[in-house]
């Protein structure tokens, strides 16, 4: 049973702590599997974000340009250049290696979705051996919506409006196919603002599109150690995904090794709660329901 988010560096400034960012060695890949195993995850699949990779900066481009919200633009034009410190191409070479190896690990990436660019995207990551892509919305425009320095953006566009944009973008992404599972589909409540009840139309939009465009939706435990103190994504949202027959796989996005595999018995047993029996496993980008 694999755990599909996984990332091999942290965030922010280097630690001093395991690898240096853009460096990949065997033993550090080989630490996440053996703390994956002990909590009972068999497989890894890494992620590593694209935006972070220096490969990514052309491609992209200046993402946060077009708000028209200067301080919000500032902060993510920033925070993206100290950010954008990691190797596409060693990534790739490093976890093609350890499979070669006969490690348990597939070749994923967690790559952000903007519509200007993701034709772009898509075709700029065409030749790699990828096993699967998760996508993610993380911003709206220059507007991080889980990073706590531009959480007052709730207050200033309001939380209805809020989470209105961020589903829409979301439903955009399930919708266009290209890739093969949604990360943490209702990241908007990682800060804990939250709704007063649970938005049931756009929950329902969201699950239509990632079945129409043949997405899945990973099951992640990542947001019980956060603000949000809840699995993305929430059991209303996982049992509209359920019952549009959007297959699922089990998530940690950790960004340490100690983390890999965290809490996969919450994350199944919220699964199963909403009538799910099967998970997918990608090879190639092809999928293939196995059971839970
Ligand atoms: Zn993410
Ligand atoms: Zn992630």
């Amino acid at each position: 049973m694999g755990d599909y988010h996984v990332h091999l560096h942290p965030h922010g400034p280097y630690s001093g702590k395991g690898p240096r960012p853009g460096e990949y060695p065997l033993e550090h890949i080989e630490a996440y599997i053996e703390a994956a195993h002990a909590n009972g995850a068999e497989e890894i699949g890494f992620t590593e974000h694209f935006y972070r990779c220096i490969e990514s900066k052309p491609v992209l481009g200046a993402f946060w340009d077009a708000d028209p919200r200067k301080d919000l633009r500032d902060f993510t034009s920033a925070y993206v250049r100290s950010e954008r410190v990691l190797s596409l191409e060693r990534y790739v070479q490093a976890i093609v290696d350890a499979k070669d190896r006969g490690l348990p690990v597939k070749l994923g990436l967690e790559v952000d979705f903007f519509p200007d660019t993701v034709e772009a995207v898509a075709e700029f990551l065409e030749p790699y051996p990828f096993d699967f892509l998760i996508a993610s919305t993380h911003w709206l425009d220059a507007w991080g919506i889980d990073l706590e320095p531009q959480k007052h953006e709730f207050a200033r566009r309001g939380i209805q409006q809020s989470y209105e944009d961020y589903f829409a973008m979301e439903t955009r992404l399930a919708a266009s196919g290209l890739f093969d599972v949604l990360a943490h589909a209702d990241v908007v409540k990682k800060r804990g603002v939250v709704l007063p009840s649970p938005p049931l139309d756009l929950y329902e939009e969201l699950a239509v599109a990632a079945a129409r465009g043949g997405t899945a939706v990973e099951v992640s435990t990542v947001g019980l150690y956060q603000p949000a103190q809840e699995i993305y994504p929430h059991p209303e949202l996982l049992q509209r995904f359920h019952n549009h027959d959007v297959p699922i796989t089990l998530a940690s996005d950790a960004h340490f090794p100690e983390f890999c595999g965290r809490d996969r018995s919450k994350a199944i047993e919220l699964a199963r709660s909403v009538g799910y029996t099967q998970r997918i496993e990608f090879t190639k980008r092809i999928g293939t329901l196995v059971p839970l």
